[in-house]
């Protein structure tokens, strides 16, 4: 049984004393690893995703916490002269658990494409870490009904290389692009249709085993009203939420609602 993922990406967004505080709300809200949460830390795994800058005061501050910290963004290379990139060594280096790669705002803002998207990913794994592979379509390519073909190419050459033993450290993240910030989720029947046509392409690509191990999360404007519709829908491992993260209280009742549906 596949446990359920929640993450939270902080985006450009937070400065030390408030992402600190929030911090602290989160620890106190999900409880210390030995501590009263029990429902949220046996079904729900919890991370965030802090700016770069943050990221080994974040994890001294979640230390004891069942809350795991992965970084938004790695660099493609192992080392050198790559001004203004951070190494996935380096990551791991400060205590970070995980990297996120292919995110939208990557691929749409900064233009970067899927085979920078798959070298970050190698890079990820090779150094040991976890990694989330965001693929989404926008909103002109579902409304042209190429939703299937853009997230199958995206997935098929997002794990290029990658050996099916590591998949193991691989969450697949279903974010459309067009439900991203906008207030505007996908349904929960959309978003279900979306990863159970991954877990097809997975299943292609190495095997049913494979498919059905895999965490697909979803995200795109994931809130605490729709978090249990979403969380609830088949095929639907967890949630990778930007804006409301950003506050304990929504982020906390995001996570409630993870431990509330059946699964
Ligand atoms: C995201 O950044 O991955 C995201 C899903 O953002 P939001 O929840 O704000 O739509």
């Amino acid at each position: 049984m596949r446990k359920r993922f929640v993450a939270g990406n902080w985006k450009m967004n937070l400065e030390r004393r408030s992402a600190l505080a929030l911090c602290a709300a989160l620890k106190d809200g999900v409880g210390a690893k030995s501590g009263a949460s029990v429902a949220v830390q046996s079904t729900v795994r919890v991370a965030v995703a802090p700016p770069f800058v943050y990221l080994a005061e974040v994890v001294r501050a979640l230390e004891g916490s069942v809350i795991s910290v992965g970084a938004q963004d790695v660099g493609d290379r192992v080392s050198g002269a790559f001004t203004g990139e951070v190494s996935a060594a380096m990551l791991k280096d400060v205590g970070a658990h995980f990297a996120i790669v292919g995110h939208s705002e990557r691929r749409h803002v900064y233009g970067e494409g899927d085979v920078l998207t798959n070298q970050k990913l190698l890079r990820t794994l090779e150094a040991g870490l976890e990694v989330i592979l965001c693929v989404g379509e926008t909103l002109a390519e579902r409304q042209g009904k190429q939703t299937e073909s853009v997230v199958a190419r995206q997935l098929t050459k997002g794990l290029a290389s990658v050996a099916r033993a590591d998949l193991a450290r691989v969450t697949l993240a279903y974010e459309p692009v067009w439900a991203i910030g906008t207030g505007q989720n996908a349904t929960p029947e959309q978003a279900s249709q979306v990863h159970q046509y991954l877990r097809g392409v997975l299943s292609g690509l190495y095997d049913e085993g494979a498919a059905e191990g895999l965490t697909i999360q979803y995200g795109g404007s994931v809130a605490a009203n729709n978090a249990a519709a979403i969380l609830g829908a088949p095929d639907v491992d967890g949630a990778l939420v930007g804006g409301a993260s950003l506050k304990a209280e929504t982020f906390l009742s995001i996570l409630a609602a993870g431990t509330l549906v059946p699964r």
